[in-house]
């Protein structure tokens, strides 16, 4: 028995162009094009819609709530189960909003595994998810922020060991904090380094011989070299790379995930905005600019380029994502099409899952998103979702 797609507008992620066609599912992947519906087929139809793969999140922090803006230790006080809940409604939020797959790089205390498990066992609602457990840091001030999500490792011995446990609880992947971030304590400065190059080859070794690959979390350029010279598969971030620094990315196949949205979503969103601590806030303000233009020159520069949200960020919030596809477009210059790639066989890419993932091609995962006009004639329609498919099942169809 197959499930039929039909009626709608097929987008070529590669190609950038539409045709018309109908999509035959069997056993939860695209299969190859031909035939007519049988007596016993489902058939969904999606008449006139525009259809696109269904869309990859780079960078997601499903258990941070991001309401009231405050990251300071959001979870203090409260039980692990609420914890659990959030991220599990959290992950079926993102799904409705189109993210068929998404990568959680800085989980708390596992519940966004326990989500991943139970989304793999058809139990709970949600994206594909692949996970790093907790984050690995070298001792700084912010673990106090995020008691849940940081492991402090220092050393290569200390990362070697932070990073197979979290192996051992069931990673995807490994990430690490190759220099400080912005959501963090006063004390902490993203234009310094804090993973030194043999810390970060020991993750990526660890990473590499279990067949995962690693993350970096780095704004400033030397963090940002550091990670591609240590083999890391994406640099998080990256916004004060150099020219050179972006250039050895693009020779050593780096991805950046610029998450562009962290500043836009969060200066969009007023509650979110007068919660968060007045250092925060300044950072976002000033160094949005200089993000963006480094983006656009890593971009000129050959850099790969997946979609990341970094939902959980103050304001960032589950279910929004998309909002960084048209970032991308109006902040950092990417084409429509571009910047739809990233979203798709971008994060395939970057996740070692072209063949399962990214496109509309037979053989992938029956991972879909519809909407009723041309997102890339105006791609602030990709905002609006109105259907959703993963693996071939419909988790939402308001295309009406
Ligand atoms: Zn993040």
């Amino acid at each position: 028995m197959a499930t039929w797609i039909r009626g709608g507008r097929l987008y070529d992620v590669r190609g950038g162009g539409w045709r018309d066609g109908d999509l035959r599912v069997v056993d939860g992947r695209i299969a190859a094009p031909g035939g007519r519906p049988s007596g016993d087929d489902v058939v969904i139809d999606v008449e006139g819609a525009f259809l696109m793969p269904g869309f990859i999140d780079c960078h997601v922090h499903l258990c941070l709530p991001t309401e009231d803006g405050n990251p300071d230790n959001p979870w203090g006080g409260r039980l692990p189960g609420e914890i659990s809940i959030h991220a599990a409604q959290a992950a079926e939020r993102t799904l409705m909003g189109g993210i068929t797959t998404a990568r959680d790089v800085g989980g708390w205390d596992y519940h966004e595994i326990a989500v991943r498990n139970l989304v793999n066992r058809g139990r709970i609602r949600g994206p594909r998810l692949f996970c790093a457990g907790r984050l690995l840091s070298i001792t700084t001030s912010t673990t106090a922020y995020y008691a849940g999500m940081y492991a402090t490792a220092d050393g290569p011995d200390e990362v070697r060991a932070a990073a197979r446990q979290q192996l051992a609880m069931g990673a995807d992947l490994i990430k690490v904090m190759a220099t400080g971030a912005l959501t963090s304590t006063e004390y902490e400065d993203a234009r310094a380094i804090q993973y030194q190059l043999d810390e970060l080859k020991a993750a990526v070794t660890i990473a590499l011989e279990n067949f995962k690959h690693c993350a970096a979390h780095a704004h400033a350029c030397e963090g940002i070299r550091n990670a591609a010279l240590a083999g890391c598969r994406s640099v998080e971030h990256g916004s004060f790379g150099d020219e050179d620094t972006y250039a050895l990315m693009a020779e050593r196949g780096t991805f950046l995930v610029p998450t562009l949205c962290v500043h836009s979503a969060l200066l969009a969103d007023n509650r979110a905005s007068a919660n968060l601590l007045p250092h925060i806030h300044r950072r976002y303000v000033e160094t949005e600019e200089i993000h963006l233009a480094n983006t656009r020159l890593a971009h000129r520069v050959g850099v790969k380029i997946a979609m990341g949200t970094d939902a959980g960020t103050p304001g960032n919030h589950h279910g929004d994502n998309t909002q960084e596809i048209v970032r991308m477009v109006t902040g950092a210059d990417l084409s429509p099409e571009e910047a739809i790639a990233a979203a798709t066989l971008g994060g395939a890419c970057l996740l070692g899952r072209e063949a399962d993932l990214g496109s509309l091609e037979a053989g992938r995962f029956a991972d879909v998103t519809g909407f009723a006009d041309d997102p890339v004639r105006d791609i602030r329609v990709v905002r609006d979702v109105r259907l959703v498919v993963k693996g071939g099942e419909v988790m939402r169809n308001d295309l009406g």
